[in-house]
C-alpha cells in the first residue's frame, strides 16, 4: 500500500464495512468515499451474524410513540429522549431504504412485511430476512450495492491503526495493508468499526470485534460515554465454538422456556418470565450456573418440528453441536453481545473531534441508555447512517495537510486484555475486581505493544464500571446492588482513565508516551 493510495487522498474515509459503514457510504453517493475494511468486505463484523432482525413500528397496531416508550423503558433513565423519538420516527423509512437497496425481507402470505416479537417490545415489530438469517441478507444486498456504486472505493485487508489529529481536527489515518503502511490524508472520517464483544472470552461477537474504533478515537482525545454498559445476551449456545453461537431472543418470543437440568422453569415467577429484559434473564441464568446447575432453552413444546423451518441458522448451529432442538433442550449461558456505550456523538453522529463522525455499534448516540432494546441496533445503524451522511456531506471541507512520518502501531492482539476484562467486568462486577483489572490493564494500555489498543479500551470500560456505584440494567455491581435515585450520565476520555489508574496503582503505571 504505497504510491497508488496517494491518489485517494482527500476522499471521505469510512473505517469499517458492516451495516453502518456500508450504508453511510451508499447514502454519501455520488460523493467519493474510501471504505476501509480490515477483512474481506462481507466476511467480517457482527452484522453478518445478526439473527433476530430490525425493530420498526410498521404494524397497524403500532406507532413511533409505542416503540419510543419501549426503548425508553429498556434504557432505564439513560436514553436521550429526543434521540429515541427521532430514531423511532425514522426507523420505518430506514427499512424501506434497505428494501430499495435489495434486502429481501420476509413477507406474510398477503404481501406485507412479516413482523416478529422480541423481549420487552409491546408489539410485533421485528422485520427479518431468511427467517433468522437477517444479517447475512443485509450484508449480501449492501455489499452488492456498494460494489456497483462507482463513488465507493473499497480498500480490503487494510486496517486503520491511528487517526492523525491536529488542533482537535482529523487530518487522516495511518493504515496498514498487505503492501505495508500508508498515511491517507482526509478531513472527514467516519468510524464504523462495530462493538467490543471480542474483548470477552465468551461472546457472540466475532473475535475481531474488540473495539478498535474506540481505541482510534480515544487516542485522538475523543470523549466516550456509557462504556460500562455491555449487554450480555442470556442465551448463547454453551459449548467450545467461538464466537459463541447465539440462540436468538426470537426463540423465546415463539414460546421456548428456560429450564435447569432438573426441568425446573426457574423464570416462571419473574415478571415477564423468559421475555423479561435481557439483563434480568442473563443474571438469573448466571446465578443458576453459579449454583452449579446447567441451564437449557427448551423449544420442544413451543416449536418442536417447526424449529428448523422458523430458525434455520440456529437449528444448523445446534446440529453442529450435536443437538436436535426439536427433540432436546439447548444448553445456554450468557455471552457478551452488544455495547451500549461507545464514542460519544451528537444527534448527527459527530464526535468531540472536528471532522470525526461515528456510526453503528461503535457510537454512543443516546438511543440505548443502560440497555438496548432487542433489534434496535441494526435499525440504529441504518437510521444514523443517513443522518451521518447528511452531516458529513454538509460539513465544509478543511485544508488537507501533507503527511509526515509517524510511528506505526503494531497489529493489535486482544488476548491479554480479554482475560482481564472477562474476569472483572462481566455480568456481575465489584470494586475489588475492577480495581485489580485497572491495575493490570494500565501498564498494558500505556505500552506500545500489540496489547496496547485492546487494553486501552478494556481499561476505559473497567474505569467506567468502577465509577458507576450503582446497579442499573446491564451494569450490575454486587457491592452496590441498588439503583441510584438520579440517573447519572457517564463520560470518559482515555486520559481520565489513566488518571484513575494512576491513583489506584501508581507504581504499575510508568510514564505514558
Ligand atoms: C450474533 C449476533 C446477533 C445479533 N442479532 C441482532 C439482531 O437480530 N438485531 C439487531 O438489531 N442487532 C443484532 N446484533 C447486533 C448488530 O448485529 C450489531 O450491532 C451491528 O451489526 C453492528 O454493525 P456495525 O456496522 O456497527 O459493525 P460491524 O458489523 O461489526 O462491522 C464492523 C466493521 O469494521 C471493520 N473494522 C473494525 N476495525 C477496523 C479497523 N481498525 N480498520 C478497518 N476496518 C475495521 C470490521 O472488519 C467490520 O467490517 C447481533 C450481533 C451479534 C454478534
Amino acid at each position: 500500500m504505497t504510491a497508488d493510495v496517494r491518489a485517494l487522498d482527500g476522499r471521505i474515509i469510512i473505517i469499517g464495512a458492516g451495516v453502518a459503514g456500508l450504508m453511510t457510504a451508499l447514502h454519501l453517493a455520488p460523493r467519493p468515499v474510501l471504505l476501509v475494511s480490515k477483512g474481506h468486505v462481507g466476511a467480517e463484523g457482527s452484522t453478518l451474524w445478526a439473527q433476530g432482525g430490525l425493530a420498526a413500528s410498521i404494524g397497524v397496531d403500532d406507532g413511533a410513540d409505542l416503540h419510543a416508550a419501549d426503548t425508553l423503558a429498556a434504557g432505564d433513565g439513560l436514553c436521550d429522549p429526543d434521540v429515541v423519538r427521532r430514531f423511532t420516527r425514522e426507523a420505518p423509512r430506514a427499512i424501506e431504504t434497505l428494501a430499495l437497496l435489495g434486502v429481501d425481507f420476509d413477507c406474510e402470505a398477503g404481501g406485507g412485511l412479516a413482523l416478529g416479537l422480541e423481549a420487552a417490545h409491546s408489539r410485533r415489530r421485528i422485520v427479518h430476512a431468511g427467517g433468522d438469517a437477517t444479517g447475512r441478507e443485509i450484508m449480501r444486498a449492501l455489499v452488492a450495492a456498494a460494489r456497483r456504486t462507482r463513488s465507493i472505493e473499497i480498500l480490503e485487508g487494510v486496517e486503520a491503526r491511528r487517526l492523525l489529529v491536529a488542533d482537535n481536527r482529523v487530518r487522516g489515518i495511518v493504515a496498514v495493508g498487505a503492501g505495508g503502511p500508508a498515511i491517507l490524508a482526509a478531513d472527514r472520517i467516519v468510524i464504523a468499526t462495530g462493538g467490543v464483544g471480542g474483548l470477552y472470552e465468551f461472546s457472540t461477537n466475532p473475535r475481531g470485534s474488540f473495539g478498535q474504533g474506540l481505541a482510534l478515537a480515544a487516542h485522538a482525545g475523543a470523549e466516550m460515554a456509557d462504556l460500562e454498559f455491555v449487554q450480555f445476551h442470556p442465551t448463547a449456545l454453551d459449548g467450545p465454538a467461538r464466537p459463541a453461537p447465539l440462540v436468538s431472543e426470537a426463540v423465546r418470543g415463539e414460546g421456548a422456556i428456560l429450564i435447569d437440568e432438573t426441568g425446573e422453569r426457574f423464570m416462571a415467577g419473574v415478571a415477564g418470565a423468559e421475555l423479561a429484559p435481557r439483563d434480568v434473564v442473563a443474571r438469573a441464568i448466571w446465578r443458576r450456573l453459579g449454583e452449579g446447575h446447567r441451564v437449557y432453552l427448551d423449544a420442544r413444546e413451543a416449536l418442536g418440528e417447526r424449529f428448523a423451518a422458523r430458525f434455520p441458522v440456529i437449528a444448523e448451529l445446534c446440529f453442529q453441536a450435536g443437538i436436535d432442538p426439536a427433540r432436546e433442550p439447548i444448553p445456554v449461558r450468557p455471552a457478551a453481545h452488544y455495547h451500549m456505550g461507545g464514542v460519544a456523538v451528537d444527534a448527527e453522529g459527530r464526535s468531540s473531534i472536528a471532522g470525526l463522525w461515528v456510526c453503528g455499534e461503535a457510537a454512543r448516540t443516546g438511543l440505548h441508555g443502560a440497555n438496548r432494546l432487542a433489534s434496535n441496533s441494526l435499525s440504529e445503524a441504518a437510521v444514523f447512517a443517513r443522518l451521518v451522511a447528511t452531516s458529513v456531506a454538509a460539513a465544509p471541507a478543511a485544508r488537507l495537510e501533507s503527511s509526515r512520518a509517524v510511528p506505526i502501531p503494531p497489529a493489535p492482539e486482544p488476548s491479554a486484555a480479554r482475560s482481564i476484562l472477562t474476569n472483572s467486568a462481566g455480568v456481575l462486577r465489584d470494586a475489588h475486581g475492577l480495581r485489580a483489572a485497572i491495575a493490570a490493564l494500565a501498564p498494558l494500555a500505556s505500552s506500545h505493544g500489540a496489547s496496547g489498543d485492546p487494553a486501552a479500551v478494556a481499561l476505559m470500560i473497567a474505569v467506567a464500571a468502577l465509577r458507576r456505584q450503582e446497579s442499573r440494567c446491564a451494569h450490575f455491581r454486587t457491592d452496590h446492588p441498588a439503583k441510584a435515585g438520579e440517573p447519572m450520565r457517564s463520560r470518559l476520555t482515555l486520559d481520565e482513565a489513566f488518571a484513575v489508574a494512576q491513583q489506584i496503582a501508581p507504581r504499575a503505571l510508568t510514564k505514558r508516551a
